[in-house]
């Protein structure tokens, strides 16, 4: 009878100290809008105190640098051509163990809300609120087991109310909990809440050196892409510059009237007072050429911007829910996003290519005796390694299949003798922005590219041209490090069992 008893208590909390996790994933958030990446644009004091509290990896990169793959990868522990989801147009296969799955057969209760974006319903959370696709800022609808309604207000601001809510019954059910918060912000088209508005008025935000950036030394891919600020933003989508009445509406703009109009008249008087002032002074501008785009730079990173502060203060939110509810010192706290993005490197917005500023993410950890406050790591990490580390912390079975590694050795100060030295990327989605389909590996100093419908490469040394504007691919004085590196990446095709990259991008185009 005692052994039964012991058994059954065992059973409902088998270990009553595992953590808890909250993991943050963010949508298209680049390590240079992060205070503790050393932003030279904005503050996010939130996400940095989880840095001051833990560990910053300096390396982490996707797999895909795209939404659905990425997210795919981060749930999964495997890449894209395993998991099944390489492009946004996937559905995901919920019956594959995923961090959800794994850890909520392991004991935990767990929760998901926020941006989803992989089509079929999440499994493996005992609650889930989600937006239907990309979702909206304003008025999103939002998707649960029940259905789908609208939710009046900022779909930051009301992301963070469902965290909320959840951790408060979540902390109550004896379990140890999985609670993912995925902010759709700062993804496209950056509509930010009306508290911040106006933030960065009047500011000039500095510019990165590549801004103007001609693409010279680069392949076909580099200038033929359909991402540039200067020539492929749309004025009212993506600037918030209003059309003049009867103007015919081309590309994204036919969107943007929907957007709009899913605000209240509260809402859109503040919206107009913000940018109504801004949009008659650039048609009075008249401005052309560098000028143009050096002002169409300001507008847009403004207003990614100001989606990274509602994106810092939900975290900020979280937070403190965590210390008021005395769950901080048994909680670790992950923030990171699903990939980095162009905040006018080259010239571009979006993300895809894979050059730094969109194959780097944020990844950082707070974990409280594991991870040194203040620490940083510069082992390479992959969006892959997530689900063998959080499962590894709360007693999980990791499946053989997982390619990712377990980060708490980085986390504890110990880089284990085969940690990997080179990741291996692969983008294969064509259509929007008219990216080529591409591999790549990255080491720490290195990146070849392999661009199989153009039959070109590239190579970069990041130490030396950080900006990544130098293809070194051909230069005699590099063939030592070309060897090396095509070797690297043969290597990481191996390891990660990668389908052949040409028949693959035939096979898409
Ligand atoms: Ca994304």
């Amino acid at each position: 009878m005692l052994i039964l008893t012991l058994a059954t208590s065992l059973m409902v909390n088998p270990s009553p100290e595992r953590p808890n996790i909250v993991f943050f994933l963010s949508d298209d958030h680049a390590c240079a809008a992060v205070g503790a990446y050393g932003s030279r644009i904005n503050e996010t004091p939130n996400i940095d105190r989880i840095a001051t509290e833990g560990t910053t990896f300096d390396r982490a990169f996707c797999s895909n640098g795209i939404c659905a793959p990425s997210r795919a990868a981060f749930l999964t522990g495997v890449h894209g051509y395993i998991n099944g989801v390489e492009d946004n147009g996937n559905s995901f296969d919920g019956a594959q163990p995923t961090i959800a799955t794994l850890l909520h057969d392991a004991g935990y209760t767990t929760a998901m809300v926020g941006k989803w974006h992989l089509k079929s319903n999440p499994t493996g959370f005992d609650y889930w609120d989600i937006l239907p696709g990309q979702g909206h800022y304003y008025a999103p609808d939002f998707r649960n087991a029940q259905g789908t309604r609208r939710v009046q207000g900022h779909v930051t601001d009301i992301t963070a109310d469902l965290a909320i809510d959840w951790l408060e019954t979540a902390q109550d059910s004896g379990q140890p909990f999985l609670l993912m918060m995925n902010q759709k912000a700062p993804h496209r088209a950056w509509m930010p809440a009306p508290e911040h508005h106006h933030l960065f008025e009047g500011e000039t935000i500095p510019e990165p050196l590549s801004l103007l950036d001609d693409h010279a030394s680069r392949g076909t891919a580099a200038n033929e892409q359909e991402m540039e600020i200067a020539n492929h933003m749309w004025l009212w989508y993506d600037l918030k510059i209003d059309p003049d009445e009867g103007t015919p509406l081309t590309g994204p703009d036919r969107w943007a009237r929907g957007r709009y109009k899913r605000m209240n008249a509260a809402q859109t008087q503040a919206w107009t007072e913000a940018y109504g002032p801004r949009n008659a002074e650039f048609a009075a501008a008249e401005l052309e050429g560098d000028d143009l785009t050096r002002y169409k730079y300001q507008r847009y990173i403004k207003d990614y911007l100001r989606c990274v502060a509602g994106v810092d203060d939900s975290v900020g939110r979280v937070l403190e829910f965590l210390d008021d509810n005395n769950l901080a010192k048994n909680t670790i706290v992950i923030y990171a996003s699903d990939q980095g993005f162009f905040l006018g490197e080259q010239g571009w917005y979006d993300k895809r290519f894979m050059n730094d500023p969109a194959l780097r993410l944020p990844l950082i950890v707070r974990w409280p005796g594991v991870a040194t406050a203040g620490s940083r790591v510069d082992a390479i990490a992959q969006n892959i390694d997530l689900l063998p580390t959080l499962c590894a912390a709360g007693g999980a079975n990791v499946p053989d299949r997982v390619q990712g590694r377990d980060l708490r050795p980085l986390l504890e100060g110990n880089r284990p003798d085969d940690w990997r030295d080179a990741i291996y990327y692969r983008y294969v989605e064509q259509g929007v922005h008219n990216v080529a389909p591409h591999e790549g590996v990255r080491t720490d100093r290195y990146a070849l590219i392999h661009w199989p419908t153009h039959n070109e490469w590239e190579l970069f040394d990041l130490e030396t041209d950080p900006h990544e504007v130098c293809n070194i691919h051909d230069d005699p004085a590099f063939a030592d490090v070309q060897r090396r590196m095509h070797e690297a990446l043969q290597q990481v095709r191996d390891h990660y069992e990668a389908p052949d990259m040409n028949a693959t991008a035939a096979a898409a185009g």
